[in-house]
């Protein structure tokens, strides 16, 4: 986001948050850009969810952001690295949002949906990249029927559109990965999905509702 913006949207600031920028920095954490946090934010101030599901909590930052900025949400949030999940519940306790963040340590794909709420209206999906139309298909049965399922790094700093010139074979596969998974939700006939060339490449996907014929 052009600094210019940057000073005219009044993103979440405190010492936790700040703590959180710094540690992620120094750590080499991948979080949210300002810009893909003014969309979410953006969002959540119009949808005004109830419940929101994350899919990989890192160290909480956005979780912490989208709670700071809406009193009545309620968070679920998985994260199977024993690292993040713990530094996440040090800054959910920090921010004092221990009722309102609920994180779960575990990986998503194998984690029962019976400890989840069954109506979620926002599911973010922002944890490994390679397995996102695993985590769509597990998770979109938790989505209510007006709800939105987002996901995020599908331009992948902007490596998925030139991908063919990417020389690391693990990063060319992953990458594959992603622009695989970009055209499997283009096609896929139970959302229409908006692809956003906002923070690291969003996409919005809602469901195509029955019309029925009277
Ligand atoms: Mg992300």
């Amino acid at each position: 986001m052009n600094t210019y913006f940057k000073d005219l949207n009044k993103l979440p600031n405190n010492k936790i948050i700040n703590d959180m920028r710094k540690y992620a920095k120094a750590n080499k954490v991948p979080i949210i850009n300002d810009e893909g946090l003014t969309f979410m934010l953006t969002l959540v101030d119009i949808l005004k969810p109830k419940k929101f599901l994350e899919i990989g909590t890192a160290i909480g930052f956005c979780s912490i952001c989208i709670a700071t900025e809406n009193p009545n949400l309620i968070i679920d949030t998985i994260e199977k690295d024993d690292l993040m999940y713990n530094e996440s519940l040090r800054n959910i306790k920090a921010a004092k949002l221990e009722d309102r963040i609920r994180v779960h340590y575990a990986d998503a794909l194998d984690f029962a949906l019976s400890n989840l709420e069954d109506n979620y209206d926002i599911i973010f999906i922002d944890a490994a990249k390679a397995q996102y139309s695993k985590f769509f298909e597990k998770y979109e049965v938790l989505l209510d029927d007006d709800g939105a399922i987002i996901t995020d790094n599908l331009l992948f700093h902007g490596l998925v559109i030139n991908h063919n010139s990417i020389e690391n074979k693990n990063l060319k596969s992953l990458v594959s990965k992603i622009d695989y998974f970009n055209f499997w939700l283009k096609k896929n006939k139970k959302y229409y999905t908006y692809f956003l060339d906002t923070g690291d490449g969003i996409a919005i996907s809602r469901r195509v509702k029955k019309k029925w014929n009277c």
